[in-house]
């Protein structure tokens, strides 16, 4: 946090209260300078300011030669010395009507003068230098957390799949719960650290042929695990074979964020995610029958940690981060996502992205 002592000027000029009030005009108007401070010995007692003059000499009226600086000044101003931090003594002037702060030694002497336009410029620059800082741990942080997050959940993969040997019923269960909680965990990390870039604007568009087809079998793996009982998951690829023009990444992080919610509010019936070209569109529909949500909250549940049912006692894990990262990865790539739904029938999530066709070129496997 600056000082001061790093934005004040120095030179300032300075009359006495009795000095002949045209005399201090004539001496702002010759060395360009908005205002002049009035001392009494070394010590500031006022200001007199352009506004005074207008302000106060023309109210009070009569002839302005017979007017002193004292008749008219700002008293009795607020005082900072050279360690005064910028954002105190702007503080100061947030709650008076200044505009500059005279600049005092321990003394209480007059030893320049700060204005508000300079104290404002210090604080917004220490201010972004504090959220760079903020934006660069986080993501070192939430980068670091990646790696053994995704180390973990890879072994309890493993573990899962009876690798090791094979697991009794009971073991099965607590594995399964693990690799549930573990996979909240690598989505809630990826969200953070995706939001920090975007936050960052550290964010670039890649584009590279997409096959569709290998996209939804890899997520229908991925995703597996995942399917509640007495819900059925399906895919319907209406692309074709032909590789689509995209962003993998970007494509494949929103797709999986909105099918989980997908699947997470939904306790019975099925989860449908289908793609097709609709109005020139790339068009990615993921339709379920869950929970639905009430009209009001429709409008808010891209918003950042924003949540239907924000209570201690939510049945339903997450933290609000998912489809506001999803709404601007879309912005990104100039897409849309859109929602209908009706309370206790189910939601429709609808994604859509300018995409060209592309007419030949190797698939990017996921
Ligand atoms: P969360 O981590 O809470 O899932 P999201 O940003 O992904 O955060 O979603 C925000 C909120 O929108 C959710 O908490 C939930 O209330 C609501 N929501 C999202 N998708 C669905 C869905 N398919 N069905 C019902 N509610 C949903």
């Amino acid at each position: 946090m600056q000082t001061v002592a790093t934005v004040m000027t120095p030179e300032v000029s300075s009359v006495d209260r009795d000095f002949p009030l045209l005399k201090a005009i004539a001496i702002m108007a010759k060395r360009a300078i908005s205002c002049v401070v009035v001392r009494e010995g070394p010590r500031p007692i006022g200001i007199l300011t352009e506004r005074d003059l207008v302000r106060k000499l023309f109210a009070a009226g009569g002839d302005p030669a017979m007017f002193r600086v004292g008749d008219v000044m700002t008293t009795p101003p607020q005082t900072v010395t050279e360690e005064t931090t910028t954002l105190e003594a702007l503080q100061l002037l947030r709650t008076r009507a200044f505009r500059r702060l005279p600049v005092v030694d321990p003394s209480g002497a007059l030893v320049g003068i700060v204005t508000q336009t300079d104290l404002l410029h210090a604080v917004i620059a220490d201010l972004e230098e504090a959220s760079r800082l903020k934006s660069e741990i986080l993501s070192t942080v939430s980068h670091e957390l990646r790696t053994p997050i995704a180390l973990i959940a890879g072994y309890v993969d493993l573990l899962s799949e009876g690798t090791f040997e094979p697991l009794q019923p009971r073991q099965q269960e607590v594995v399964a719960r693990v690799q549930r909680t573990s996979s909240q965990l690598v989505d809630l990390v990826n969200a953070a650290f995706e939001l920090i870039q975007l936050e960052a604007g550290r964010v670039s568009v890649a584009c590279n042929p997409i096959d569709v087809e290998a996209l939804f079998e890899q997520l229908g793996r991925e995703f597996r695990a995942l399917v509640p009982e007495g819900v059925s998951l399906h895919w319907r690829n209406e692309l074709g074979t032909q590789p689509i023009l995209g962003d993998h990444a970007k494509l494949k992080a929103s797709l999986k964020n909105v099918v989980d919610n997908a699947l997470k509010f939904t306790t019975a019936g099925r989860v449908e995610v289908m793609a097709a070209w609709a109005d020139g569109l790339l068009t990615f529909v993921v339709q379920d029958t869950g929970i639905g949500i009430p009209a009001a909250d429709l409008s808010h549940i891209f918003e950042l940690f924003r949540q239907v049912d924000a209570s201690d006692t939510r049945r339903f894990a997450g933290v609000g981060l998912g489809l506001h990262v999803v709404k601007r990865l879309l912005d990104v790539l100039g897409g849309r996502i859109a929602v209908d739904s009706t309370l206790g029938v189910g939601s429709t999530f609808r994604i859509t992205i300018p995409a060209p066709r592309v007419m030949g070129g190797p698939p990017t496997r996921p």
